[in-house]
């Protein structure tokens, strides 16, 4: 799927919240913005584009490769969606919206000053948890849900690269 047709399709499936252009007054604006059902229909169309699809495309990933091991709700700290006790290894798959990643079509243009606070939270979060985890010895990686684009599948396989040599250097002993 192009870029162009996903970046319509969502335009029109959220009524374009997303897409809309910024109105003078929003910077202005407080967090009353939305209405309570309007801002979880929002929250439900972003939330649907990450994380189940996102993991399992993960799983698949690890699969094909034949990683095993892989634990899932770790109560570690952040919360990792994935975690390979053994290997000490940590696994973020990171929705591109709520973490803030600069990538295409996760800028909102409407609201920005709501989002971009509670987004700037979660990524203020993200890089404490990682650097905790790095202190009691993990290899932390973190993966954007765009880097299961096909376009992505070299970078996506260098973030992975670490857990693969976590992997070979036990199979040595
Ligand atoms: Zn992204």
């Amino acid at each position: 799927m192009r870029a162009t047709d996903r970046t319509t399709k969502r335009a029109e499936s959220t009524k374009a919240p997303l897409g809309a252009a910024p109105k003078p007054s929003a910077s202005r604006r407080k967090h009353d913005v939305f209405s309570a059902q309007k801002r979880s229909e929002i929250m439900k169309q972003v939330r649907s584009t990450g994380n189940k699809t996102t993991e399992l495309k993960m799983i698949e990933e690890f699969k094909k490769r034949g990683i095993k091991g892989w634990r899932r709700n770790s109560k570690l700290i952040g919360h990792p969606d994935f975690v390979f006790p053994k290997l000490r290894v940590a696994v973020f798959v990171d929705g591109c919206f709520w973490h803030g990643h600069d990538c295409r079509n996760t800028k909102p243009k409407d609201h920005q000053e709501y989002w971009r606070a509670k987004i700037a939270r979660n990524q203020a979060r993200d890089k404490a948890s990682t650097e905790r985890l790095q202190r009691l010895g993990y290899v932390v990686i973190r993966i954007w849900e765009c880097d299961f684009k096909k376009a992505n599948a070299d970078k996506l396989g260098a973030k992975l690269q670490p857990l693969f040599d976590v992997v070979e250097r036990l199979k040595r002993g």
